[in-house]
């Protein structure tokens, strides 16, 4: 092959590698910071439930004062029972007894309702924190995984750039140009190998003629349809 198309496949090459990286490592940092989010959402509910349960307190002790008041109001009538004389007002202080007795009652059995969803809330709340422990383990790992592969990307980069580097260095100035004009529309497919008489950009059929001059590969040769520069690979086909 050509030196100069020989040279322009491995840098097609080196520059697809290149691009390759950032989609690596976004979808790499993606997972962790999936496990991130889950434990952002799970504070957010803790924080709720917590809440929920303040709310829950602050009713109690507001029923509490109520029954503070319907006590009180029981021993008043008692008190005033014993010192009136007469039946009708005797059967007036009874009835409100009564109704201060079911308000009490009534009182009581709420106090024991927001007792109940208290309890389930702490039970919520437990759940909750157990869960972002397991999170918070896994996360561990993964933040550990994440970076040793990173690593191995970033040394590959290095690597990689390194080639491309020492491969630049070693170019044709005109057809470096002549390529990085095609790869800016083409972007990793600016060089592109032509299988079964067709080019693999376009994959369009290519003439008899050009497809002659690609085989001979003694000089760069670019698709008639797409422009594409193209060179047939010694292994395939
Ligand atoms: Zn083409």
């Amino acid at each position: 092959m050509n030196k100069y198309l020989q040279q322009l496949v491995s840098l097609s090459q080196i520059d697809q590698k290149i691009d390759s990286y950032a989609p690596r490592i976004e979808s790499i940092n993606r997972n962790l910071q999936l496990k991130k989010d889950e434990i952002i959402a799970i504070d957010e509910n803790i924080e709720k439930v917590d809440n929920e349960i303040s709310e829950l307190k602050a009713q109690i002790a507001n029923t509490n004062s109520h029954i503070n008041e319907f006590n009180a109001k029981i021993k008043e009538i008692s008190k005033k029972t014993s010192a009136v004389k007469s039946e009708k007002e005797i059967k007036a202080l009874n009835l409100e007894e009564d109704l201060a007795k079911d308000q009490l009652e009534a009182a009581n059995e709420e106090i024991n309702r927001l007792e109940r969803i208290i309890d389930s809330k702490n039970e919520l709340k437990s759940e909750l924190e157990m869960k972002k422990t397991q999170i918070q383990n896994s996360l561990e790992g993964i933040s550990n995984e994440v970076a040793d592969e990173i690593k191995a990307i970033d040394d590959e980069r290095s690597k990689i750039y390194d080639q491309k580097e020492k491969l630049l260095a070693d170019m044709n100035q005109k057809i470096l140009t002549f390529y990085e004009k095609i790869r800016k529309w083409a972007k990793n497919t600016a060089v592109v190998p032509v299988r079964k008489q067709a080019c693999y950009g376009c994959f369009m059929k290519i003439n008899d003629k050009t497809y002659a001059h690609i085989i001979k590969s003694d000089d760069i040769t670019t698709c008639p349809h797409c422009g594409r520069i193209l060179y047939k690979e010694t292994t395939q086909e």
